[in-house]
């Protein structure tokens, strides 16, 4: 009886949200009654506006006829409470009065810059980087934003990709994980907030696998690996009620992803039963043409809208086609229905009917673009997201009382370079909030300390010619501090590299400063794993920073001087040569493992070694963490039962410091060949000096499950290898438990 009476309460208190749903569908029937073809079509549409001007804008005037005649659903690029208003006022004379949407590639931020999601993902700390995402939300739905394309989920194995950058790396597990907390941040607590944007889960699907790391490229794989390493993120990124995904610019198994009924209809629409609306990438609808999968832009909406594509961004092929095809009876009026509904659904369900200026409050703006605390949050997320990957000498952390320090490098004075590759371009407004590595160290060191400053070289091209200048001053110091790596514009969209060396002569400026017999802090800020051998080989202080956002400066130097002791973990496998890509840590193992870099007959290049330069979960503290009393509930389950997994973990350093715990699985034998070793869960946890901690997993089903060949996901019993580690090849307490019947 007790039981009833609760479900009813319980009923009581969802009846809201049902019956706003019931109300929104009702109203959206009613609306796309009153639609015109022409209308419905309109919706589908999605143009980018002009995000570089300032000052008045101008809107092309066929652009404000198509708005003003209810032709056009959705903008992206057009930035501001001015800009969005004025966009919104052209709908508001159309018939219906049907509100535009705002997206924009929210990506690492809005005004204040967060680490870049790769660097962020170093970082393993899930509530750091759902904090970042819902400060970007907050700024950004100030700023008459309604909808982020992000987060980008695809998993990428493959650091020559430039895109690598946006995502969270190469594992599954924890890219789900951030897929979660990301599209949470985005979300806030509910949709129909203001200060809540859309997120988008992008590229479905497998874009991250582009045949060579070069951008836009062909995709081939098994849908064995689709579904056990591709499409869990975006799953991830559905179950935290992700409202919208963007399909991608690569085909997989010879079918263009926006052209992919498989993808988008059975599993994202049907399986998966998402809700919300699917936005094709820039052009890809077009782009089928060129894939030579559509004969013209005609077949091409055809295939796209049929293969459950909604919006169109930037392709004219809806626009341009779709009232033919209907009126050919190719394209149902169903069809149509279907996606107009989908996409009115998110505008009722924004509340922009109710209010179309809903997020284009002047004051709301100035204040969410000025907020204090965003940027103390982005200094510690940015600190967080560093990671220390040798400090052989124990250099770091730098005393406060150094006399003279000499800061090198291209990196060190410039300002937009922190802000990476997806950094929206807010040309209103001023960049000096940004705090260069200069003025982060300027404002770290005593009054006593001199800091002196040699640009060295460019960080591409051969010159030289900075160098006698970086050793002069160098000589004069006691310790030297050079910051080297990738201008922000070499790891992003369309930026694949073949060659994945630092650039120029940093490398040999190194060298050069090596001579003079100074102590040499690296500071290698990049947006993807670089190659860098010789130096990872002879310098023993190497501080990967990525790209850190607007208050790298700060959050460098507090790494340096020890204010933040460094926790992050590689979310990438460094390799040790380009010729070793693609290369990662859950591989499988072959019939001729080479084991010690046996290269007789083995797996093996006999030029090369296979291991990387730096593994996966790899990251140092200027502590030192024990590992010790791994205990096991039971080594025997089966698939109903759990086992519990506790361990201690002390810092046994000199230090209070933070270590993510990690936990490896191995499935010993399969039907199908398992990886050696994969990522099933993680801690992160904060020890004072001296402190030990108990940390405590579970182990149930979902840790042991896999796709078998007929992709059902399936246990099947047998032995399994656990192994806690320190990263995925700092195994520090094993153990074996078995799964029967
Ligand atoms: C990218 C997307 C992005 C879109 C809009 C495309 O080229 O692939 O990730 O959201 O442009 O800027």
């Amino acid at each position: 009886m007790k039981n009833y009476i609760l479900k009813f309460i319980l009923f009581l208190c969802f009846l809201p949200v049902f019956s706003q749903q019931n109300d929104i569908d009702i109203k959206v029937d009613e609306l796309i009654k009153k639609m015109t073809l022409d209308e419905k079509i309109g919706q589908l549409n999605q143009y980018s506006g002009d995000n570089t001007v300032t000052g008045p804008i101008t809107i092309n005037p066929n652009k404000q006829n198509e708005i003003k005649s209810g032709q056009l659903g959705s903008m992206l690029n057009i930035l501001g409470v001015k800009y969005t208003r004025q966009y919104q006022e052209l709908a508001m004379q159309s018939r219906l009065k049907i509100p535009l949407l705002f997206g924009q590639d929210v990506v690492h931020g809005y005004k204040t810059t967060f680490p870049i999601p790769l660097a962020e993902a170093a970082s393993w700390d899930l509530n750091a980087i759902e904090l970042s995402a819902r400060i970007a939300a907050v700024e950004a739905s100030a700023s008459g934003i309604h909808w982020t394309f992000a987060p980008m989920v695809d998993i990428s194995r493959d650091p020559r990709w430039g895109r690598v950058m946006e995502g969270a790396g190469e594992d599954t597990y924890l890219g789900s994980k951030i897929a979660f907390a990301r599209v949470k941040g985005f979300q806030g607590k509910k949709l129909g907030d203001v200060d809540a944007v859309m997120a988008c889960a992008k590229h479905l699907v497998a874009y991250g696998a582009a045949v060579g790391g070069r951008d836009y490229n062909s995709v081939d794989m098994s849908y064995r690996m689709l579904w056990e390493t591709y499409l869990p993120p975006f799953k991830s990124a559905l179950d935290a009620g992700a409202a919208t995904f963007m399909n991608s610019f690569n085909d997989l198994n010879g079918i263009p992803a926006t052209g992919n009924s498989y993808l988008q209809r059975d599993i994202l629409k049907g399986k998966w039963n998402f809700k919300g609306f699917v936005v094709s990438d820039w052009g890809s609808i077009g782009e089928m043409v060129a894939h030579g999968y559509s004969k013209d832009s005609k077949e091409a909406a055809l295939q796209a809208i049929t293969a459950g594509s909604d919006m169109d961004m930037e392709s004219n092929a809806y626009r341009n086609n779709l009232a033919e095809l209907v009126k050919e009876n190719k394209v149902s009026i169903e069809l149509i229905d279907d996606a107009v509904r989908r996409i009115l659904y998110k505008k009722f369900e924004l509340g922009l009917f109710d209010d179309p200026y809903k997020f284009s409050n002047p004051k709301r703006q100035k204040a969410a673009l000025n907020n204090p605390e965003h940027t103390k949050i982005a200094r510690d997320v940015a600190s967080k997201s560093i990671v220390l990957l040798k400090n052989e000498n124990n250099v770091l952390p730098l005393s406060k009382e150094l006399k003279t320090i000499a800061f090198i490098g291209p990196m060190v004075k410039p300002k937009r370079i922190n802000h990476g590759f997806w950094a929206v371009d807010l040309k209103d407004v001023d960049s000096t909030y940004i705090v260069s590595q200069w003025e982060g160290l300027e404002r770290k060191v005593g009054k006593n300390t001199k800091l002196l400053y040699a640009k060295g070289c460019n960080i591409e091209g051969d010159d030289k010619s900075g160098f006698q200048e970086a050793i002069a001053v160098a000589n004069k110091s006691d310790i030297v501090i050079l910051s080297i790596g990738e201008a922000w514009n070499m790891s992003g969209e369309a930026k694949s590299k073949s060659n994945i060396h630092l650039p120029g002569v940093q490398e040999d400026l190194i060298k050069e400063l090596q001579k003079t017999g100074k102590p040499i802090v690296i500071l290698i800020n990049a947006g993807r794993p670089l190659i860098f051998d010789w130096t990872a080989d002879n310098m023993p202080t190497i501080v990967y920073t990525w790209w850190l956002g607007s208050e790298a400066g700060n959050a460098i130097a507090d790494v340096l001087f020890g204010d933040y002791n460094p926790s992050g973990k590689l979310p990438m496998t460094f390799p040790r040569d380009e010729g070793q890509i693609p290369i990662y840590y859950n591989h499988f193992n072959t019939g001729r493992p080479s084991i010690n870099d046996d290269k007789n007959y083995k797996s093996a290049y006999i030029d090369l070694s296979n291991s990387p330069k730096f593994p996966f979960g790899y990251g140092i503290s200027y502590t030192t963490f024990q590992y010790s009393n791994l205990k096991l509930s039971s080594h025997k389950i089966n698939s109903l039962e759990i086992i519990e997994v506790s361990l201690n973990v002390t810092n046994s350093g000199k230090y209070a410091g933070e270590e993510v715990v990690q936990l490896y699985l191995r499935d010993k034998v399969g039907s199908v060949v398992r990886p050696i070793k994969e990522l099933k869960d993680f801690i992160k946890v904060h020890l004072n000096v001296g402190e030990t901690k108990i940390i405590k997993f579970t182990i149930d089903k979902s840790k042991l499950s896999f796709y078998n060949d007929n992709l059902d996901y399936i246990t099947e019993p047998g032995e399994f290898e656990l192994m806690i580690g320190a990263s995925s090849e700092d195994i520090r307490l094993k153990d074996n438990f078995e799964l029967v019947e």
